[in-house]
């Protein structure tokens, strides 16, 4: 009993192990994609081409949905592809986890997520031991014995439209490597062996920054997609080759691909009453409003006030409820000795609890605050924004950059998070404090000082990396389709 209360805790440990980042330029990495071009000009290359126009091909993405950012990343992926292939390329997303873990504690990863992530300690512990030899061994024994044949079922299922299994599989998860790759070859080989005989074309996509668990990095992966040269440099010393490595940067959403917001969430809400002694209305707007005031109004916020966002990942975690309590606070305080008034976002994510709190404070006349929920235009609600508080997610701080946003960093998840600190604080468009006083004491000073903010905002737009999703779409598909061709050809 024992025993399996440890390989119990042991699995919980894997599963929690999710994201992290560092961008670098993808130029100065050799990648096999080095030979067409820099990173600029590859994403002006036409798309290559299907095997036969009528073919529909399928790829299978396997993630979980432990935190925010792997479905992100996933759903970031589909619609690449679909933009690149109108109608060609159909993709069935599936947390393979929670629907196909044969039991607890396997089945429940995203609720064991929530609760591990505010323990750091744990976390931690689970993380480094997850990476020994022993913990990256003891790992593939438990899944492979325990789960092979229910996450089989998930990936022999019918994909799309079709009636057959995926052309290809990609996984954006650090526990979609091992088993995924085994079960492949089983199918592949007619059950033949587990090793060897794998036909279909596997790729990783890795949804972490600046650290990454062992478990991403597979030397059976055809490709491995890194964000940075800090996980570049990973995956080799994972025992993966060049040839395996292509660097781009992290896959994010429609909205964050062009210049502009392109989400069209409609928010009516508007709570400026009250606030008239700071927020007057301006006389006479200029003729060339920015973008920012537009994107302001929008979303009903006030259009020409300095503006942070609060933020806690996909579930709100990192302590979002006492990092805005006090900044509030602080921004309130702060009107009432300047006489001109701040604006407040906070988007509590999943977290239901925050956002209940949150919304029954009084925030006082000199900020105005709006809390949401889970909000699916986080682009206009950067857009929208001065700067932005927030834990620091692969995800969000690679969405921060390209829309030019200050981060401050609040918190960090030991191990798969710790490493983004060092990149925002070394590119130069943030930093790092966790006392929610302090943070509101920067963010404060920020706010005050335009030229600060721009030089962050400049610094922040040098480490952006708008077109990695439609690059990584460009190169899956590339795959897929020379897989169908040869499968054709064969045929
Ligand atoms: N996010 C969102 N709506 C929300 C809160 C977060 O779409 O209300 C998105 C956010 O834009 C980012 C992801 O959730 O793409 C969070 O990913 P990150 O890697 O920062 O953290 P995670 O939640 O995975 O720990």
């Amino acid at each position: 009993m024992r025993i399996f209360g440890a390989v119990t805790l042991f699995l919980l440990v894997n599963s929690v192990v999710v994201e992290g980042f560092s961008f670098s330029s993808p130029q100065t990495r050799p990648s096999v994609r080095n030979q067409i071009g820099p990173y600029e000009a590859r994403t002006t290359l036409k798309a290559a081409s299907l095997a036969s126009d009528e073919e529909k091909c399928t790829i299978q993405i396997l993630m979980s949905d432990t935190g925010g950012g792997h479905r992100a990343s996933a759903n970031a992926l589909r619609d690449a592809l679909d933009t690149l292939h109108p109608g060609k390329i159909e993709c069935d997303i599936v947390d393979i986890y929670t629907d196909y873990g044969p039991f607890w504690p396997v089945n429940s990863y995203v609720p064991i997520y929530k609760i591990m992530a505010e323990y750091s300690f744990l976390w931690k512990w689970f993380y480094e031991f997850g990476e020994t030899p022993y913990g990256l061994w003891l790992n593939d024994f438990l899944l492979e014995t325990f789960c092979f044949n229910a996450f089989r079922n998930c990936i022999e299922r019918p994909s799309g439209s079709t009636n057959k299994r995926a052309d290809m599989v990609i996984s954006v998860h650090p526990l979609c490597q091992s088993l995924p790759l085994k079960i492949l070859t089983s199918l592949d080989s007619n059950n033949k062996s587990r090793d060897v005989g794998r036909t279909t074309p596997f790729a990783t996509v890795v949804t972490d920054l600046g650290g990454a668990h062992a478990t991403w990095f597979n030397p059976g992966a055809d490709k491995c997609f890194v964000p940075s040269d800090v996980l570049y440099q990973k995956a080799l010393s994972r025992d993966l080759v060049s040839d395996q490595l292509i660097q781009y940067g992290l896959p994010i959403r429609r909205g964050f691909w062009a210049d502009v917001g392109t989400t069209t969430e409609a928010n009516t809400e508007d709570s400026l009453k009250g606030f008239f002694k700071f927020f007057a209305p301006k006389e006479a707007k200029t003729e060339a409003q920015s973008g920012r005031e537009n994107i302001r109004s929008k979303l009903g916020l006030i259009e020409d006030v300095p503006t942070v966002m609060v933020v806690g990942g996909g579930d709100g975690m990192g302590g979002i409820i006492d990092q805005a309590l006090v900044l509030g606070r602080t921004l309130n305080e702060k009107a009432i000795d300047s006489g001109k008034g701040y604006q407040m976002v906070v988007i509590c994510g999943n977290n239901e609890n925050a956002k209940k709190t949150l919304e029954e404070e009084n925030w006082g006349t000199g900020v105005n605050a709006q809390i949401k929920g889970f909000v699916n235009n986080m682009d206009e609600y950067m857009r929208a924004s001065d700067a932005i508080v927030t834990k620091a997610g692969p995800g969000t701080i690679a969405e921060a950059s390209i829309c030019g946003l200050p981060c401050l960093l609040s918190s960090y998840l030991p191990g798969q998070e710790e490493g983004n600190v060092p990149f925002v604080e070394e590119s130069g468009f943030g930093k790092y404090c966790s006392d929610p006083k302090d943070i509101a004491d920067t963010v404060t000073t920020w706010l005050a000082s335009p030229d600060m903010l721009n030089q962050m905002k400049q610094n922040a737009l040098k480490a952006a990396r708008p077109s990695a999703t439609v690059d990584i779409a460009r190169d899956l598909a590339e795959m897929l389709f020379e897989h169908k061709r040869i499968s054709s050809s064969k045929a």
